[in-house]
């Protein structure tokens, strides 16, 4: 189907009964602060946007404006991070913030080029940003408007494969009008009507000319190529605590899975770990003490692999230098840390 079929007129009406109120969210002809949009779609990487709400505007209230998160600790964004997940976001954030507030005089780039060379943007993010922020004419496809892409007009290479393809498609379709609208528009559209399963046809304005409504089988779009099996990891973590409640913890290298965060000693589940063997569990304790298993093990899920930790707990009668020991604030463990520790409280 060519792809001037495309009703954005539609699209734009839709959007102006239906699109979503979002903190960050202005309408055309406003146009959003790029610190919040800049902020919002990091945020949104790999996470759902009720989440990413309380997250966002406790960042703008702590930290009003760029310049005021790039001054702020780092130790200080990890832990207002934490729970988000994919912690180098949160270590790119920050660098990027100082680059833009010392290098740029607290003035994000205003084209994709400049922005895709800030730490943590790639082309999709930089896109958006010059979309939203600066009202450009820039491509934004993200897994949203790739199902409604790839439905619209039944684009049957699979994904991955099919991100060039559904690129040149957008760049087609995008109107010289509202520019800042139209992927927000999108991205509703497909959050509220082209979902990924039961896709409202019946009452979508787009269904006229949708080749996967005509096919039938609008589910069958985007074409996935085959998915591969997530590998599983084993793992062990460490909590001991003092009598006065504090607990043992380590930062964590900055490079790798949880850089830079606080979190319980660990072993045997990052690729620069050793194997994790289960026969001799306290093999990598990080100190000698009276180490024991907690009964129930922590189950997570990352991207790349599915990892079982079980959990090793120890009462510390004398902690010795008190550096390392922490009282423990469950919202600024990440997600894998705080499950570590619900485990370990029920045993100690
Ligand atoms: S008709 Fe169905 S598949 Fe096509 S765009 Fe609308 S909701 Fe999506």
């Amino acid at each position: 189907m060519a792809a001037s079929t495309f009703p954005t007129t539609t699209m734009f009406d839709w959007y102006d009964r239906h699109g979503r109120s979002l903190p960050w969210r202005h309408r055309w002809p406003d146009l959003a602060p790029a610190y919040h949009v800049w902020l919002s779609e990091i945020m949104l990487q790999q996470t759902v946007v009720t989440t990413v709400i309380p997250y966002f505007l406790e960042f703008t209230r702590r930290w009003p404006d760029v310049c005021d998160l790039a001054a702020a600790e780092q130790d200080e964004v990890m832990a207002a991070w934490a729970g988000l997940g994919y912690y180098a976001r949160a270590r790119n954030l920050h660098r990027a913030a100082r680059i833009v507030c010392g290098e740029h005089a607290g003035r994000f780039p205003d084209e994709v080029a400049g922005l895709r060379g800030l730490p943590g943007i790639g082309p999709y993010t930089a896109g958006a940003i010059a979309a939203i922020a600066f009202g450009r004419r820039s491509t934004v496809v993200d897994g949203n408007i790739e199902r409604v892409l790839a439905r619209y007009f039944a684009i049957a290479t699979p994904l991955p494969a099919a991100k060039p393809e559904i690129g040149v498609f957008y760049d087609a379709i995008l109107p010289s009008e509202r520019p800042s609208d139209f992927p927000q528009a999108l991205m509703d559209f497909a959050n509220a009507v082209c979902t990924p399963r039961n896709p409202g046809c019946e009452t979508c304005p787009l269904a006229e000319e949708c080749a996967a409504r005509h096919a039938g089988t609008p589910e069958s779009w985007p074409v996935k190529a085959p998915k591969k099996i997530k590998p599983e990891r084993s793992g062990i973590a460490f909590v001991a605590i003092a009598g006065d409640g504090q607990a043992f913890m380590v930062t964590r290298p900055e490079r790798g899975m949880l850089g830079g965060m606080l979190a319980f000693p660990s072993a045997g589940w990052t690729q620069d770990d050793a194997a994790y063997d289960a026969d001799s569990p306290f093999a990598s304790a990080p100190f000698a003490a009276d180490w024991r298993l907690a009964g129930d093990s922590v189950s997570h899920v990352f991207t790349h692999f599915s990892l079982s930790m079980d959990v090793a707990v120890a009462g510390i009668e004398d902690p010795g230098p008190a550096t390392d020991w922490h009282r423990v604030r469950p919202a600024s463990l990440p997600t894998l840390m705080r499950k570590v520790w619900t485990v370990a409280r029920r045993e100690v």
